[in-house]
């Protein structure tokens, strides 16, 4: 049997133990020191230079933060796109807030702004209180971001925005991770970039990034004793964690160059395959980083069906995966309310996440030409 293809494998550049070597060679393995503070700045530079950065154990930790130094609590509303990975929903339950799920919308996947502001207005008829908004790039792929924080800005409303997977996409011309009052990054293993296990937390200045940091740590209050005044957390990212990140960042743009270039191929490879449509850039405003290409197959054409592709797929040891399950499907969120109509919800039905990482070789991809060939018939 040849070797797994897998959906997107870490992609190490031999130089990550370097930085590591110098963490333990300073004796600096705390949530403190020179790799933190330089994959910081360099993750600043990356993102346009305006933006205060804070890293984290994990992406899911940031967005916690977010909400925390949102002020969001107990009895508030928060709405948050609900096609999407369970960490956002999760954390605004952590904050005994309700989560209020919205559709996508067909051009990017993600949040759809018409939808947002029906629910906002409905929640506000009702008596509720929103006060905040999650909205994802998913894959990679940029949100109508302006109409987005139009609608924000209207109701006054905080907005996060979850760039974990669109680091390095930019929405005309702007970096993700820049747009909103908080955004969050993951450098979870499987994505564009990795530290093993990471996240940051996007600041627009240095006052919330201290607090950002002070949260993050224990929330310890200056005294020669430990004493605290406030609910802390231990959140920080490790030094020997952030040295992964410091030589993982350097690279980013030769990444971001072949996931774009998975995207490319499979685009040719489904161009005459009129059953399948390839996710792509709605117009010149969005700039995905591709972190994985994804395909949906039109319902019209009832003879292919996403599962017998993915089946057919894993026989041959490649991996593929089912587009997000919508959050107010999933049965420990079902009870939330949820504005919309099915857009996620075929999405969930008909479509798949293709291997795309970025160290997916010709070899790897003429072995899922084949698979794909052959069940389309070509
Ligand atoms: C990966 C991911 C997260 C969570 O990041 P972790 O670092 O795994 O905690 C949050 N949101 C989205 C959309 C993600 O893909």
């Amino acid at each position: 049997m040849s070797s797994k293809i897998w959906l997107s494998p870490p992609h190490l550049n031999g130089h990550e133990m370097e930085y590591i070597q110098q963490a333990f060679d300073s004796n600096w393995v705390a949530p403190v020191g020179e790799n933190i503070d330089e994959f910081e700045e360099s993750i600043k530079q990356t993102i346009g230079g305006k933006n205060e950065v804070v890293c984290l154990s994990s992406g899911t930790a940031a967005l916690h933060l977010a909400l925390i130094m949102a002020g969001i609590s107990k009895g508030d509303e928060v709405l948050c796109q609900s096609f999407t990975f369970a960490a956002a929903a999760n954390t605004i339950i952590y904050q005994r807030a309700t989560p209020i799920f919205i559709d996508s919308e067909p051009s990017t996947w993600n949040m759809c702004p018409a939808h947002l502001e029906t629910a906002i207005k409905d929640r506000i008829a009702r008596g509720k209180n929103p006060k905040a908004i999650i909205f994802v790039n998913l894959y990679g792929m940029p949100a109508k971001i302006d109409e987005i924080i139009s609608i924000a800005k209207k109701y006054n409303l905080i907005l996060i925005e979850d760039a974990a997977e669109s680091i390095g996409s930019t929405y005309k011309g702007k970096s993700c991770g820049t747009f909103g009052d908080f955004a969050i990054f993951s450098f979870n293993g499987n994505k564009i970039i990795t530290t093993s296990g990471g996240g940051a937390l996007i600041c627009p200045n240095l006052s919330l990034k201290q607090k950002a940091i002070f949260l993050a740590t224990q929330a310890k209050d200056e005294a020669p004793h430990y004493q605290h005044s406030t609910i802390g957390y231990n959140y920080r990212m490790s030094n020997i964690l952030a040295g992964i990140g410091r030589t993982q960042i350097k690279v980013l743009q030769e990444r971001i160059q072949n996931r774009r270039a998975n995207h490319q191929f499979y685009q040719n490879l489904f161009h005459t395959i009129n059953e399948v449509k390839v996710l792509e850039e709605p117009n010149i405003n969005f700039f995905s980083n591709f972190w994985l290409t994804t395909i949906h197959i039109n319902k019209a054409y009832s003879n292919f069906k996403r599962e017998a592709l993915f089946t057919k797929l894993a026989e041959a040891n490649i991996e593929s995966k089912p587009l997000w399950k919508p959050m107010h499907l999933q049965p420990v969120f079902q009870e939330y309310p949820y504005y919309g109509k099915k857009v996620c919800e075929n999405l969930f039905v008909t479509g798949l996440c293709l291997p795309s990482g970025s160290n997916l070789s010709n070899k790897d991809k003429e072995r899922i030409a084949n698979v794909i060939s052959v069940y389309f018939n070509i």
